[in-house]
């Protein structure tokens, strides 16, 4: 299973890798990656791995199996080289500013109308979230925008951190979240937005 970076640090954009697998010339497993595979909503990463100043092009990322797979745009990389790899930052920041954007709004919507999220997809240009909301009026919708638009201008922190099932059953809200995830699942990482004693999220 290769390392996948991302969950550490969603800010690497520059590392060091070797090739552990290469099928049919163009898909490519790394020992430890940060380009983030499609899922979730939200489409994959792309960017370049360079070995010998030859530089591929990384046109498709998915995890496959546990593995997270890398389609490059040409034939060339072989088991064991050793190569540098760049995100396409700005596509990716796009991704994550999208990302923690529909957090904030979906939020503020189950607290303010408790709806709930029933579709989500994070595109380049724009990101579609679906709510079950019972009393929909745009002003009421624009009220909520508002209000995100507002605690998005409080520049909040946005924390990474990792919590045990029995923590994560503990409270009641990410109790709720954890429910329709797989029950194998001991460790929980969780993402933040907001003091500890003001989260947000
Ligand atoms: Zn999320």
């Amino acid at each position: 299973m290769s390392d996948a970076l991302y969950m550490d640090d969603s800010y690497l954009k520059n590392w060091d890798a070797k090739v552990v697998s290469v099928k049919e010339d163009k898909y490519i497993v790394l020992d430890k990656t940060a380009f983030y595979p499609k899922g979730g909503g939200q489409p994959c990463d792309e960017g370049y791995i360079t070995h010998d100043n030859e530089r591929f092009k990384v046109v498709y990322v998915g995890k496959f199996s546990d593995e997270i797979s890398h389609e490059v745009d040409k034939p060339g990389l072989k088991v064991g080289d050793l190569v540098k790899c760049e995100l396409d930052w700005e596509r990716r920041y796009i991704c994550m500013r999208y990302h923690t954007a529909s957090h904030l709004i979906s939020n503020i919507l189950y607290r303010r109308a408790d709806a709930k999220i029933t579709g989500n997809q994070i595109e380049l240009d724009k990101t579609r979230m679906d709510f079950s909301m019972e009393d929909y009026s745009p002003e009421r919708l624009k009220e909520f925008i508002d209000e995100a638009n507002d605690i998005i201008g409080q520049n909040l922190p946005v924390t990474i951190d990792y919590m045990s099932k029995d923590k994560v059953l503990q409270n009641p809200e990410l109790a709720r979240l954890a429910m329709g995830l797989p029950k194998n699942i001991n460790e929980f990482r969780i993402v933040k937005i907001g003091n500890i004693d003001e989260q947000v999220d």
